[in-house]
Formats: C-alpha cells, structure tokens, sequence
C-alpha cells in the first residue's frame, strides 16, 4: 500500500467521480463534497457544481 514502489498501476485507492465516472485519486482530486456522511471526489470543479445541483442524481440514490 504504498505509493513509492515504482508499480505504474500502484496500490492506491481510486474512488470514481460520480457525475463524469473518472477514477481518480483521492490525493489528487480537484475538489470533494460530503454528502450525508459520505464524501465525493471530483476530477474538476465543474463536476463538482454539477453533483451541487443534482447530489441524487449522481450516484447517491436516497430510498
Ligand atoms: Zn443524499
Ligand atoms: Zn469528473
């Protein structure tokens, strides 16, 4: 689990930005939003506006 061992497809968990669907890493990501507990990462700030808009829309169906 580290990030320095020179693997190009390394052990670091990738989360899924749910408005375009990019992997992205949690490091690296643009922005976050937290939502009902949970937080979302974002590949960019407009993906991020876009789950603002719509957060249930977007991967976080509510019963
Ligand atoms: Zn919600
Ligand atoms: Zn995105």
């Amino acid at each position: 689990m580290t990030h320095n061992n020179g693997d190009a497809t390394d052990d670091a968990e990738l989360v899924t930005d749910p408005v375009c669907g990019m992997l992205i890493d949690p490091a690296t990501a643009a922005t976050t939003r937290e939502h009902d507990g949970t937080t979302f990462y974002f590949c960019s700030i407009a993906c991020a506006k876009t789950f603002d808009a719509a957060p249930h829309r977007y991967g976080h169906p509510h019963p």
